[in-house]
């Protein structure tokens, strides 16, 4: 049978290459999008992952349409660019809000019905930034970071459920949230000499969500291009 699948920021980007690639390889995947339309072919969820009243019935949806929640992708997020020295508390919380408690609470409704599964996969997609740092960053790192140990307790409380978590960390890919970004500067530091495709991501995805990464759990995989090595 088809495994229910839910990546959150399905829409577009990152997101929507991962759903694709799993739809591709036999799953049946949900997203989620905030606004406009869901994606051609795929069952899309309203929800915005600041909201729990959102999350809950994004997932009463999916688990209506396709059954519990076997793998989770989760994949929305945001930046707010500004030097600390100019950011208001709010331009940060608004961006933990959003990638780091957003991941807590759809890991949260995900997990219960995993642990009645007895199996589960969580992938939480991070960033290069959340290892490096980045000037103008301090949210969007500190946010990256923390699913990081996130992630890594969670393997902790749920390995012996059969249910591994990990987290894919990219570098800099083509995508919406990077379009603006000064992309000669970045592509000289990056060995692999060029920007990730959102497929080349979600081919990571794909690995991790599939049976032969069964004794993966705990890892952060890095699809960067060599920019964050080291770490
Ligand atoms: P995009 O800006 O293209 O897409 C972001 C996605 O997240 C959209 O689907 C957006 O929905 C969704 N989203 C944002 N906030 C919320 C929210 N509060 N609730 C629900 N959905 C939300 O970004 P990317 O595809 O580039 O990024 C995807 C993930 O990959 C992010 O977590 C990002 O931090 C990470 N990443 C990206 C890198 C890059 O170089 N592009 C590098 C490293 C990590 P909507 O369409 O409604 O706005």
């Amino acid at each position: 049978m088809a495994r229910s699948v839910l990546v959150t920021g399905g829409n577009r980007g990152i997101g929507l290459a991962i759903a694709r690639e799993l739809a591709a390889s036999g799953d049946a995947v949900a997203v989620t999008y905030r606004s406009g339309e869901p994606p051609e072919g795929l069952f899309g969820v309203r929800c915005d992952v600041t909201s729990m009243a959102d999350v809950e019935s994004a997932f009463d949806k999916v688990e209506a349409e396709h059954g519990p929640v076997e793998v989770l992708v989760s994949n929305a997020g945001v930046t707010k660019d500004t030097l600390l020295a100019m950011m208001k508390e709010e331009t940060f919380t608004d961006v933990i809000d959003a990638n780091l408690t957003g991941a807590y609470r759809v890991a949260k409704r995900a997990i219960r019905p995993m642990m009645r599964l007895k199996r589960g996969r969580v992938i939480f997609i991070s960033s290069v930034i959340g290892l490096t740092g980045q000037a103008g960053q301090t949210n969007y790192a500190a946010s990256k970071a923390g699913l990081i140990g996130f992630a890594r307790s969670m393997a902790r409380e749920y390995g012996s459920r059969n249910i591994t978590v990990n987290v894919v960390s990219p570098g800099f890919v083509a995508t919406d949230m990077t379009a603006e970004l000064d992309h000669e500067a970045i592509v000289a530091n990056i060995p692999l000499g060029r920007q990730a495709t959102p497929e080349e991501v979600a081919r990571v995805v794909r690995f991790l969500a599939g049976d032969d990464a069964s004794y993966i759990t705990g890892a952060v995989i890095p699809v960067d291009g060599g920019l964050g090595m080291g770490h």
